[in-house]
């Protein structure tokens, strides 16, 4: 349903979650947040009976500030790259699920960054293109790189809109990194001087050099250890495990060695994520496309974390790092609410009452 309802003054729901905070807020006439009773006289709504809290009450007993999926490719589809108006398409299906803001972890030909703006779908932040030496990624996602040529084209991707630089550093499980680490650390040191930020791609050992090449945020990780969880902790780096990726179900041909080589991949996951959690290592749900972010939260309760740790990592704590806060008087508001607790049951995210995205109320 979309609704018309500019000069509405809407009261959230007096739970805001995921941390259970008991805070009056609103939604302005012009759509942002404010924890001050808005002043009457902007229409019927916002002029309360003698005690009564101005506003419309928004449906719904509990507020998250908009769902995030943090590692999302919104211009691949069914394993093949896919063009501006199927990249809408995906994004256009995410609000009425919660899911306000994304980041783009690679997009073959940088086509995220000619995505515009439009009111039906959520924020947009974007990587730009997958940044590999030949050989080093799938073929018809990206142009090679190599090591003199990395930086430039990570800064003609910050150039033309990208926020992030997506890099992938490594592959093949038997090969080396795809970079030397001082290659990494210029890279870093560079994309960090024009005010962006790197992701990088990292599924085997080599994860421990690609965190002290002081890379921002770890791309599935899926075989860090004790040690490298510790240096992430310290030096502030995320960690995307995008376990939708890696809980696929198990082909039945599939040989019994391959099998438990991935068996011990989750089961490395499901050790790694609560210590990370533990030791303040900032956790992003991201689908890597696998599923839904409903999905990515199951598997992250299913990994260890709580459900109130899961959906940080799906609401606030993503929102933040990203630099868009939830609930933040004075922001444009994303607010998604629900008739039950999130806390006790994460099946609850399936069946959002109402969404405002942007300020403006969409559900
Ligand atoms: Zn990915």
């Amino acid at each position: 349903m979309r609704s018309t309802v500019t000069g509405t003054i809407w009261r959230l729901p007096a739970i805001l979650l995921p941390d259970g905070e008991r805070r009056d807020l609103w939604v302005t006439p012009g759509g942002r947040l404010t924890d001050a009773a808005p002043r009457r006289g902007s229409g019927p709504a916002a002029v309360p009976a003698h005690g009564a809290a101005p506003g419309q009450a928004l449906p719904g007993r509990f507020a998250l500030p908009g769902l995030v999926d943090s590692h999302i490719h919104v211009t691949i589809r069914n394993g093949g790259p896919v063009g501006i108006p199927e990249a809408e398409e995906t994004l256009r299906a995410l609000p009425s699920t919660g899911v306000l803001l994304v980041r783009d972890a690679g997009s073959p030909g940088s086509v995220t960054l000619r995505l515009t703006p439009a009111p039906d779908r959520p924020r947009l932040i974007a990587a730009g293109r997958f940044l590999a030496p030949q050989g080093r990624m799938l073929a018809a996602y990206h142009d090679p790189v190599t090591p003199e040529t990395l930086i430039p084209a990570a800064l003609a991707e910050i150039a033309a809109g990208a926020r992030w630089v997506k890099v992938t550093a490594d592959w093949d499980r038997d090969q080396p990194l795809n970079w030397e680490p001082a290659v990494l650390r210029a890279l870093v040191d560079a994309v960090h001087a024009a005010g962006a930020r790197v992701a990088a791609h990292t599924q085997w050992a080599g994860v421990a050099a690609v965190v002290a090449a002081g890379i921002d945020s770890i791309e599935h990780g899926c075989s860090l250890d004790a040690d490298t969880v510790a240096t992430m902790a310290a030096r502030g780096t995320a960690w995307t495990p995008t376990l939708t990726a890696f809980n696929k179900p198990f082909t039945p041909d599939l040989p019994v060695d391959v099998r438990e080589f991935w068996e011990d991949i989750r089961a490395n996951m499901r050790e790694q994520l609560p210590r990370a959690v533990a030791a303040g290592v900032t956790i992003l749900a991201g689908t890597d496309n696998d599923g839904s972010l409903l999905d990515e939260i199951r598997h992250l309760v299913g990994h260890g974390l709580t459900p109130t740790q899961a959906l940080r990592a799906a609401s606030t704590h993503a929102r933040t790092y990203l630099g868009l806060p939830g609930f933040a008087a004075g922001e444009l508001a994303d607010v998604v609410t629900f008739d039950a607790d999130p806390r006790e049951d994460p099946e609850v995210l399936a069946n959002p009452v109402a969404v405002v995205m942007r300020g403006v109320r969409i559900k």
